[in-house]
């Protein structure tokens, strides 16, 4: 693994998409909002709907682009309530769908098991299936796909919520696509190693907001 070409990575993605910074200056109530909406993906697996939650709370989500509204209900990075070309799945709850290629490699820290995850190449459309755990360690298969992250200039940055500008270029690509790009491409495990160390106080909120009683549905 090249471990400064991951350290570079993961600066790009907090620059382009700070989601760690925002949620972290914003209150106890937020906080735990968000947390709620999380843990409603990790052991649900479906998109949680708005009434569930403090209308303030998650306007305020919506506005800092944490959380996303859409007809299919409250999308939380790296979940998304829209389809989207990369599905991941495990067994225990119906298939869903990851907004980005990062993203989707850091679910199976969420849901602590192997996950399926199913996509194309971005280039020339051939079918990826693999099998991912949590631990970035262990050893990527010779056809393993490869991880192309574009970073964007700063007008896209701020004109697009992350769904719809920055993920639409974090995706897979084949190894023969992949083969004569260097500098954006990441392979499995470095790609992995972002999602995880991106996400990261994720599950650092899990801990600081178990869930009450009064909150079980
Ligand atoms: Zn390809």
């Amino acid at each position: 693994m090249r471990l400064d070409h991951v350290e570079r990575g993961l600066e790009n993605l907090q620059r382009d998409f700070p989601l760690q910074a925002r949620i972290s200056n914003e209150p106890e109530l937020i906080q735990r909002t968000y947390t709620q909406i999380l843990r409603f993906w990790i052991f649900r697996s479906n998109p949680p709907s708005a009434q569930h939650f403090p209308e303030a709370a998650l306007r305020r989500l919506i506005a800092l682009d944490a959380v996303v509204s859409s007809a299919e209900g409250l999308g939380a990075y790296p979940f998304s309530a829209k389809e989207t070309s990369i599905r991941v799945a495990h067994g225990k709850h119906r298939p869903t769908f990851a907004m980005c290629a990062v993203d989707a490699l850091a679910i199976p820290l969420f849901w602590k098991s192997l996950v399926r995850l199913e996509s194309r190449c971005h280039a020339c459309g051939v079918g990826i299936e693999l099998d991912l755990g949590p631990c970035v360690d262990s050893p990527c298969a010779v056809d393993a796909p490869f991880v192309f992250m574009h970073f964007l200039n700063r007008q896209t940055r701020t004109e697009h919520p992350a769904c719809s500008g920055l993920c639409t270029a974090i995706y897979f690509l084949c190894p023969d696509c992949a083969r004569n790009l260097t500098d954006a491409v990441y392979t499995l495990q470095e790609a992995q190693c972002i999602g995880q160390m991106f996400f990261a106080f994720q599950t650092t909120l899990l801990q600081a907001f178990p869930e009450r009683p009064e909150n079980g549905s």
